[in-house]
């Protein structure tokens, strides 16, 4: 395997690997667009089923699409929405069906009544309207409880689905007359069976995708990262092509998958983490790791834990973010204490700018 070292979109150069935060409904909770760009983040995946319920396609297109609107100057990869959407359908039938046709919502995200009706052409009109870079096709992804049978059904379904989100793909290229169009990504599915991955693979690939992501629960029963599956899907995927590991993971895992070919990741860990006070630091002195054979490559630091009431110390003493170089960890001990809003901002720049220097690290090693 000749691991992909970059790769361009819209005529940028963006070098691999690359994480992007999940700004699901097109906010990482409590950051604007400097901090992110402080924090090195190159770009975001956003929601687009979220996004079409709040604040509606129409207001963002009207706004000059997603990145006018968030005042963004970085990548936007928009997901279909089909990872989070179909496990509370599949989990919960009051929320929704799932046919050959696409999902029928009876609610929004936030749970108010109303038919919403996803097809693959729809999700593609609404990536378009929202203006990404990125754009995912939508697939059936079943529950982590599904059968065989499930998920035979389920690549049935995505392969289908993924044709027709490549014919409304290149009508929308047309009609909109596009010289510099985005590109255009397909989820391959079958759970832990590997013919299934194949087969499902084999017809997405005859299609012809720029990317080609993991779909489904990357995890095993242990909680651990499914690693044989992963690779087995990896090895599946063109390497001239990125390969986006859906969902994938703590720094550990994210190395793991760089490993076995992987180069584009998106997970809520470091963002969600934050927020409940659980700061990432590398265990060592970055120079040194060792980054693929590291048993431990970053430890949590519980910010709010009492030995830090009085600790002038910042985060990290190997971290350069905003907030290692301005404030100690007292100050944030005391932050989220009296649960002010700074304590967000400031915890969620640290865990971002970890990972993004998890990146620069693994750039140096592939
Ligand atoms: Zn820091």
């Amino acid at each position: 395997m000749t691991y992909l070292k970059s790769f361009s979109i819209q005529e940028k150069n963006l070098s691999l690997p690359i994480y992007f935060p999940d700004a699901t409904r097109g906010v990482i909770r409590s950051l604007d667009s400097q901090d992110l760009q402080k924090s090195k983040v190159e770009g975001v995946v956003v929601n687009s089923f979220h996004l079409m319920s709040k604040p509606g396609q129409s207001v963002i297109k009207s706004l000059g699409g997603i990145k006018r609107f968030m005042n963004w100057n970085g990548l936007i990869v928009s997901d279909s929405g089909g990872f989070q959407l179909l496990s509370l359908v599949y989990e919960n039938s009051s929320f929704g069906k799932i046919d050959d046709e696409g999902i029928t919502f009876y609610r929004d995200s936030k749970g108010k009544k109303g038919r919403h009706i996803l097809t693959p052409e729809r999700s593609i009109q609404i990536q378009f309207n929202i203006g990404a870079d990125i754009m995912i096709c939508l697939d059936d992804c079943p529950s982590v409880k599904a059968t065989y049978e499930d998920h035979e059904k389920s690549v049935r379904r995505t392969i289908k689905w993924a044709e027709r989100s490549k014919d409304e793909y290149k009508k929308q290229i047309l009609n909109k007359k596009l010289l510099n169009p985005p590109l255009i990504f397909a989820v391959i599915h079958g759970g832990d069976n590997k013919e299934l991955r194949e087969k499902c693979a084999k017809e997405l690939i005859k299609i012809g995708f720029h990317g080609y992501c993991f779909g489904g629960w990357p995890l095993n029963s242990n909680g651990e990262i499914n690693y044989d599956i992963l690779s087995w899907t990896a090895s599946l995927m063109p390497d001239d092509l990125p390969k986006f590991a859906l969902g994938v993971g703590n720094p550990k895992a994210i190395a793991d998958c760089v490993k076995i070919g992987y180069n584009i990741f998106d997970c809520v860990l470091p963002t969600r983490d934050a927020r409940h006070k659980r700061l990432y630091v590398f265990a060592k002195d970055p120079k040194e790791i060792d980054i693929f054979n590291e048993e431990k490559i970053t430890e949590f630091i519980y910010i709010s834990d009492e030995k830090y009431v009085r600790d002038p110390k910042p985060v990290s003493q190997y971290c350069d973010c905003y907030t290692c170089c301005n404030y100690s960890k007292s100050y944030l001990n005391h932050l989220f204490e009296i649960e002010d809003p700074l304590s967000w901002r400031l915890a969620t720049i640290h865990n971002l700018r970890t990972y993004t220097k998890l990146i620069e690290i693994l750039r140096e090693n592939v």
